[in-house]
């Protein structure tokens, strides 16, 4: 068994070659072998959001705190709100981030494969994320 308390990881600011606008990561728990499974909060402020990307397995997001929206390649744009969760298919090109005047928080739930979870892609327009 292993208790990481709260306080032991330090934050981070998404780069910009993952988000536009300010978001910072806050790490819970990364993937320890054979589990491939990974887990962490990120919390975007007003506008921000990821580029596209997708992931291999899958992934999984619970909203925790605010208002913000979820994109898909070629789908709607989707508000999201605190309680709500969000599943991506393997392989399903989407992007995450706040509302376009509210912060958003989300858990992030993703499982590596061949040690990669993410593959990030190019950004996500204005004229896309305002959709
Ligand atoms: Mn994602």
């Amino acid at each position: 068994m292993q208790i990481k308390p709260n306080g032991s990881q330090a934050s981070s600011i998404g780069p910009v070659t993952n988000f536009t606008g300010h978001a910072r990561r806050d790490p819970i728990h990364t993937a320890l072998d054979p589990s491939r499974l990974a887990v962490g909060q990120v919390t975007f402020d007003p506008g921000a959001r990821t580029v596209w990307h997708t992931h291999p397995v899958g992934q999984l997001l619970i909203i925790t705190a605010g208002c913000g929206r979820v994109g898909t390649w070629g789908g709607e744009v989707r508000e999201v709100k605190a309680g709500d969760s969000v599943w991506f298919e393997p392989g399903e090109k989407h992007w995450h981030g706040a509302g376009l005047t509210t912060a958003m928080s989300h858990i992030a739930v993703t499982e590596a494969e061949n040690g990669s979870a993410v593959d990030w892609l190019e950004p996500v327009s204005d004229e896309d994320y305002a959709k």
